[in-house]
């Protein structure tokens, strides 16, 4: 019998995490002769997530647990989960029943077709700001761009064979996006739609500034088209610079030179901005750099069974 792993990162889920369980249990029997594999991974949670998961662990015999010292982030969860689970294929699914657990089957249907990625897919983008649905846009229109894949309305709720997990677990880079990896490593895939639920209890773990620095850190995770901007604005700024000097050269031969204050302040402020900005750009990356030179482990685990 095949078996299906079903990864799910959990932070300060206490109010989800028997629901999800119960839901998934009560599903499986429609999913047909696979094996379940349920893998919580309590991202250093501060309520009783852990407990609960080590509880269901002892209930029953397809529940496996992991729990890290300390909260390391969504990315990490998913990572540590693909490098426990043993199935033949593994489904990465939130905590929170936002993700339908039904959408499974139509995943595993997919997979026994020979699909070896099979993305869940937002039909709609579930309650949110007009704001937030502008921005969320205007990022994954960057990054589809960038990797040449449309990844609007992507998510992480996935399912991938065995050979795309083994795969992942091979990178050893320890700033992951998740969502565009798995497009990023190839491999035959397609994807099935599905309609974002609310979440059943507790609440989300996203912030306005925690967003914005999602979206800069997978942007830079996958292009290095900011640096290249960096040069083009240099002979902007260069050209800009040539210009005025051969204007007022030209103004001072007519004998009316142009006023020096204003014109200094402007260069001033504009060459400023540019080299700033440019710097911060420069420090991104570099920041990046140290972090993966470090080399610290992507997590630290407490306990599991
Ligand atoms: N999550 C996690 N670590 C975190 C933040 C979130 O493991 O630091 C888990 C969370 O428990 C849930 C999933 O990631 O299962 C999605 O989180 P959330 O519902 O807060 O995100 P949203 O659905 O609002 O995008
Ligand atoms: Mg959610």
């Amino acid at each position: 019998m095949k078996k299906i792993s079903v990864v799910v990162p959990c932070y300060n889920e206490e109010e989800t995490i028997e629901s999800f369980y119960n839901a998934i249990c009560a599903f499986w029997n429609q999913m047909g002769d696979y094996e379940p594999e349920y893998i919580f991974i309590d991202d250093g949670s501060k309520d009783k997530t852990c407990e609960l998961a080590m509880q269901l662990a002892k209930r029953d015999e397809h529940v496996r647990y992991t729990s890290f010292s300390r909260n390391f982030g969504k990315e990490a969860a998913v990572f540590c989960g693909l490098k426990q689970a043993t199935g033949d294929a593994v489904v990465v699914i939130d905590a929170d029943l936002q993700h339908p657990v039904e959408t499974i089957k139509d995943m595993a249907m997919k997979w026994e077709e020979g699909y070896d990625i099979v993305e869940g897919m937002k039909s709609t983008r579930g309650k949110e700001s007009a704001t937030h649905g502008f921005f969320a846009g205007l990022f994954y229109k960057l990054i589809s761009s960038m990797i040449g894949f449309d990844m609007n309305n992507s998510s992480d709720f996935k399912l991938m064979d065995r050979r795309v997990v083994d795969t992942l677990n091979t990178l050893t880079e320890k700033d992951t996006f998740f969502r565009a990896l798995s497009y990023w490593v190839g491999f035959k895939s397609t994807y099935v739609e599905y309609e974002v639920h609310e979440r059943v209890g507790g609440e989300s773990k996203w912030s306005s500034l925690s967003l914005i620095k999602y979206a800069v850190r997978n942007l830079t995770s996958f292009t290095y088209a900011p640096l290249h901007i960096i040069a083009y604005l240099g002979i902007i700024i260069i050209m800009l610079g040539i210009g005025l000097g051969i204007d007022a050269v030209i103004s001072y031969a007519h004998g009316n030179a142009i006023g020096g204050y204003p014109s200094l302040v402007i260069l001033i402020v504009l060459a400023t901005g540019a080299i700033m900005t440019s710097l911060g750009i420069i420090a991104l990356y570099i920041s990046k750099m140290y972090e993966e030179l470090k080399n610290r482990p992507r997590y630290i685990v407490r306990d599991h069974n």
